[in-house]
């Protein structure tokens, strides 16, 4: 299958409310063309770098995803074209991407990244940390910041019954914070091996790789 194939099939059997980020990072520009060719335009990359170069080199209209950790220092490089950083995770780059989004005269909308996942090595702030950041006066300070939302990434099982404890987890944190948060808009949570179940526990916004761009090396 083609990747606009890949894409069409994606598209079609999630609801219209869902969000498709096409996640292509290590692939080449010709594959991103491929699917703006075939009329997608949100892309999601998880090395700063790496999406720069892709920006300048893709058409003008696409919208930026950053979905990987960011490195304080590397937010510069961004600020004046990203339209979603996903996995904030601390007052220190908060400040850091309001400082940077105000030298560009924009607000830059941001997701906390929660970790729901078991293993060590997935990035992400507890509830309680989530709760403070949103509480804190640093946050009411950030004119150029918007938090819309949440993202997670479950833990690499096939387990059904896990990942969807996992999902419903985040999809709770998300309702419980909108009482409060009335810009909250977004819960991102699927990826290409789960993003159905995702879906089912009330995901808005899906990365999905490899089964749109093949498989990564
Ligand atoms: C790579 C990546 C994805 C997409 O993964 P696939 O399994 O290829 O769909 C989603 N989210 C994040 C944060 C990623 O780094």
């Amino acid at each position: 299958m083609t990747i606009a194939q890949r894409l069409d099939q994606i598209r079609s059997s999630i609801p219209e409310y869902v969000n498709l980020v096409a996640v292509s990072k290590t692939k080449p520009v010709s594959d991103l063309m491929e699917a703006y060719q075939a009329g997608h335009r949100v892309f999601g990359e998880n090395k700063v770098q790496e999406m720069v170069e892709k920006e300048t080199e893709m058409p003008k209209d696409v919208e930026w995803h950053m979905i990987g950790h960011v490195q304080r220092n590397k937010v510069k490089y961004m600020a004046s074209f990203v339209s979603m950083i996903h996995a904030l995770d601390s007052i220190r780059l908060l400040e850091e991407i309001n400082k940077q989004a105000m030298k560009h005269d924009r607000v830059i909308n941001c997701l906390l990244q929660i970790k729901i996942a078991t293993e060590d090595s997935k990035f992400g702030m507890t509830k309680n940390e989530a709760q403070s950041l949103l509480n804190s006066e640093a946050y009411s300070e950030c004119a150029n910041v918007n938090i819309v939302g949440l993202m997670g990434m479950a833990t690499f099982t096939d387990n059904k019954e896990q990942l969807k404890s996992e999902f419903d987890y985040l999809k709770k944190c998300y309702l419980d914070f909108k009482k409060e948060q009335p810009i909250f808009n977004t819960l991102s949570m699927g990826m290409s091996s789960d993003y159905e179940i995702a879906i089912a526990s009330g995901s808005n916004m899906i990365r999905v790789g490899s089964s749109i761009f093949g498989s990564r090396n």
